[in-house]
């Protein structure tokens, strides 16, 4: 039962919740707003246990190799200090959260927030011992997140209320994929 809440020793990743992954942004995820009030709840509960909180930024240069401008499947979003690169405002980030910028080299694209950001080594050295993950999309970024946290040696845990993928089929997938990886989801 304590299992099910936030411990000092956990860590609090939430992926890309950003304007260009909104309603109304460059590459919007259908409900990507939605899960806000499920995020903000878990940042309360991670701040009151005293645990660490990490939030991941797409943070692309204006002419990503990720971008469909270069042959890249994505239009262009989440340029450097563009608007759309900005947190959505309804997040409530603490002030001492640690920022994780990727997908900021030219030469390729980093899905996940641990793909050469020594995100791993950072939660060693505030000795977190447990992840949980949430954010945008659950079927690309979460997905490759979730899975390179285990790959890291952290028991993972997946919160799927406070995610939402680009497609369904694409999100069931990420959760069968985690789960098989030994991930645990949370409803
Ligand atoms: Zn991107």
């Amino acid at each position: 039962m304590q299992d099910d809440s936030i411990r000092s020793d956990d860590a609090l990743l939430i992926v890309d919740i950003q304007n260009d992954f909104c309603p109304g942004g460059a590459l919007p995820i259908a409900e990507g707003d939605a899960i806000l009030p499920r995020v903000n709840a878990l940042i309360e509960a991670a701040e009151r246990a005293g645990a660490l909180v990490v939030a991941s930024r797409d943070w692309h240069p204006p002419e990503h190799v990720s971008f469909a401008a270069r042959g890249g499947p994505w239009p262009r979003h989440c340029v450097q200090g563009e608007p759309g690169a900005a947190f959505h405002p309804a997040l409530r980030l603490p002030e001492r959260a640690l920022l994780i910028p990727k997908g900021d080299r030219d030469d390729t694209d980093q899905y996940s927030a641990f793909d050469r950001t020594s995100l791993a080594e950072a939660l060693r050295r505030h000795a977190v011992r447990r992840v949980w993950v949430c954010g945008l999309a659950l079927d690309v970024c979460v997905r490759a997140t979730a899975l390179d946290s285990l790959a890291a040696g952290f028991p993972t845990l997946l919160v799927a209320s406070a995610s939402r993928p680009v497609t369904e089929a694409g999100g069931a997938a990420a959760l069968q994929d985690f789960s098989r990886a030994g991930g645990r989801i949370m409803a």
